[in-house]
């Protein structure tokens, strides 16, 4: 399937406010997610995707004030590719001095909301790395913004599939076996304990609303970076579930299953 290009015209872009740093080449890619909420309603509705990649470039330029949207790339969850600045073009979004050596690709996910990437969106992924590969003379490594930078971006199931090696949805097991993969992914997460607090609490929070738990716990009545008793209560619930122990702390058993793996 040849990739569904949206060019800046199409989505609205604006101008930008001056000359672009020229790259001929780039050791690979650097991967990002939003960081904030996406709404999830724009999995069922293609239309508001060009409105959020709007939004970013506005956040970037008069919030940031860059010169334009921070990103090489935007993909949304149909496989579209929407064109940012664009192969041959320095990024601004993997951090000063790291801009130069990888572009950087949006999939648009975030901490809260759409924070699972779906299928389509990890394709076009690929297929955003292929054309970066074949226009802008990007290199081999595919990477997480946090590669290098102190950040949560990509986000946990973003860093996990990178991590993975990348597989194409749909395709064949990838030769490591799934289950060091998953061992390799959940040992990088912390162990956490009733109490415990911090953005991996946050990240486990939505992630139990993923699986369709807490749905009562409203984020904005109750902290979710608080490992608080209702919270244990309702992971304890997916505990069961899973057929895994009741003991409401997240470790190496219970972090694949919130991760849908
Ligand atoms: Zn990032
Ligand atoms: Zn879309």
């Amino acid at each position: 399937m040849p990739i569904d290009l949206i060019p800046r015209a199409d989505w609205g872009a604006r101008a930008p406010r001056g000359d672009y740093s020229r790259l001929s080449s780039t050791r690979g890619v650097k991967i990002h997610y939003t960081g904030g909420r996406v709404d999830p309603a724009i999995v069922d509705d293609h239309r508001r995707c060009a409105a959020a990649v709007r939004g970013i470039q506005n956040g970037h330029m008069d919030g940031n004030g860059w010169m334009d949207i921070g990103y090489t790339a935007c993909v949304c969850p149909h496989r579209c590719v929407f064109v940012g600045r664009g192969p041959g073009r320095v990024p601004a979004a993997n951090g000063s001095g790291l801009n130069s050596g990888h572009y950087a690709v949006l999939g648009l996910v975030g901490n809260s909301g759409l924070i699972i990437p779906p299928n389509d969106m990890l394709l076009g992924i690929l297929d955003a790395i292929d054309w970066l590969r074949e226009k802008g003379g990007a290199g081999d490594q595919i990477k997480g913004h946090r590669d290098g930078y102190a950040t949560s971006c990509p986000g946990e199931p973003l860093y996990a599939w990178i991590r993975r090696g990348c597989p194409r949805p749909g395709e064949t097991a990838a030769p490591t076996p799934t289950s060091s993969w998953t061992e390799s992914t959940v040992n990088d997460l912390p162990l956490l304990e009733p109490g415990a607090t911090g953005r991996h609490v946050k990240t486990a929070f939505y992630l139990l609303k993923a699986r369709g738990y807490a749905k009562e716990l409203d984020p904005k009545v109750i902290d979710p970076t608080v490992y608080s008793p209702k919270f244990v209560d309702e992971v304890k619930k997916l505990q069961e579930d899973k057929g895994l122990d009741k003991d409401g702390r997240i470790g190496r058993k219970t972090w694949p299953k919130l991760l849908g793996l």
